[in-house]
């Protein structure tokens, strides 16, 4: 459920009309709905409310705008953060380090250093030489740094190969079978205080039994683990809900997946740990672009937007579905291409799709942008970077400007021996 909806023949996003964001910020520009990512936040709690003992951190990746993660941190969010970039921003939208988890294959080594000196919560360790590495870090400052390892249960999630990461090929996590042995020679480490493991599977899940086949395996894993003398008091069970994209689609909701974690999960007695983000901010965004011509095409007509795959790479990197809706519908129907200026085949949002009959200068959306949209934003063809804007009741803010190409020119140089 989201708060983007037709109001007298206009679509709005909460008490805005989308047409005078358009006016006054110019497009293309993200809108986000506040009142829809608090619900979101709520739901996903909510669904996991027979679930004793459970942290929610967004993951920042999916929108790391610092009004959406202040929003997040209102409901009482930390954050799942994979670069030291990602945690300056939580600290900075107001969430506390100790609720701060830092995942990911590459962290670097003085990225490990400063997450310890901002004294985050948690570090989730992808190998075991990272884990060397970071007991002596912590040791040199004369701490302890709470980690879990990331296993790897080799599951299928079933979702599109590139935001697939719980199969043994896949560049994430140890081997769930290697884990107890290298959990065994970490755990000896001062300086590490080994807590638990993390599984995280992939993205935009639309079925529950892969994650209940890994969750089923880390159980399995925990009992190990406890059999051989260790403590394990924290389990990190990564995000990958999806969201429906397309109408009709409905995937598990939040309280599918609380009904089945807690069934699985009731003898683990641990702390529980959740990753979500497409599940809190897909939904809560859309992406604006006015239709700046319509171009003949041999079997559809195109319409060119001034959006692009810069600003929104979903569709050229992973083929992903996303509605278009005009602003103003005025009820009739053709089926067209929406295209954006890139030089690129690629910058194609829609093919062949039923949308509605649009003219130069009409506003439409692409729905669901509000997560894996602007953070992965570019200036390609040396456009602006694209805006982003929060909505919430009545009120409007621009909570990321538009960054003009000269802006980004400003930081090139023509080196002197070119003069
Ligand atoms: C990307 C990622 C997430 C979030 O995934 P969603 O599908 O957006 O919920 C959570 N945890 C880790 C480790 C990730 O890499």
């Amino acid at each position: 459920m989201d708060y983007f909806a037709l109001q007298n023949g206009e679509l709005y996003a909460e008490d805005v009309p989308l047409s005078r964001i358009a006016g006054e910020v110019g497009t293309p520009v993200y809108v986000y709905s506040a009142a829809t990512l608090r619900r979101h936040a709520r739901v996903f709690r909510e669904g996991l409310a027979a679930v004793p003992r459970v942290h929610c951190a967004f993951a920042i990746k999916a929108n790391p705008n610092l009004a959406v993660l202040r929003v997040l941190a209102q409901e009482g969010f930390g954050a799942d953060v994979v670069s030291v970039g990602e945690m300056k921003r939580a600290l900075a939208s107001g969430m506390a380090a100790k609720d701060i988890v830092f995942s990911g294959v590459g962290k670097s080594r003085a990225e490990l250093a400063a997450a310890l000196d901002a004294g985050i919560g948690q570090f989730n360790l992808e190998l075991e030489e990272e884990g060397v590495v970071l007991a002596q870090l912590a040791a040199e400052r004369g701490m302890t740094a709470p980690a879990v390892l990331r296993v790897n249960p080799d599951v299928d999630a079933g979702t599109h190969e590139k935001i697939s990461t719980g199969k043994a090929e896949n560049k994430f996590g140890l081997p769930i079978d290697q884990a107890p042995e290298i959990f065994a020679r970490l755990a000896k480490l001062p300086g590490l205080n080994l807590r638990g493991v993390a599984v995280h599977i992939g993205s935009q899940l639309t079925s529950l039994d892969p994650l209940e086949a890994a969750f089923n395996r880390i159980g399995a894993l925990v009992r190990e683990l406890r059999a051989a003398g260790h403590a394990v008091t924290h389990v990190d069970l990564g995000g990958g809900l999806g969201v429906p994209y397309r109408p009709g689609e409905e995937p598990p909701s939040p309280a599918d997946f609380g009904a089945m974690v807690a069934r699985v999960t009731k003898d683990w007695d641990v702390a529980l740990m959740f990753e979500p983000g497409r599940v809190i901010a897909a939904n809560a965004g859309v992406f604006m672009t006015q239709v700046l011509w319509v171009k003949p095409g041999v079997t559809h007509p195109w319409v060119i937007v001034d959006g692009a795959m810069n600003d929104l790479a979903r569709v050229a990197m992973y083929d992903a579905y996303h509605a278009v809706e005009a602003v103003r519908p005025s009820g009739e129907m053709i089926t067209a291409n929406v295209a954006g200026p890139v030089c690129e085949s690629s910058d194609v949002f829609a093919k062949a799709r039923k949308i509605d009959t649009v003219k130069t200068g009409d506003l439409i959306v692409l729905r669901s942008a509000g997560a894996y949209g602007a953070t992965m934003a570019s200036t390609y063809n040396s456009r602006p970077l694209v805006p982003e804007v929060l909505v919430e009741g009545a009120n409007y803010a621009v909570v990321a400007g538009r960054i003009a190409a000269e802006t980004i020119m400003s930081e090139e140089n023509v080196p002197d021996w070119l003069k």
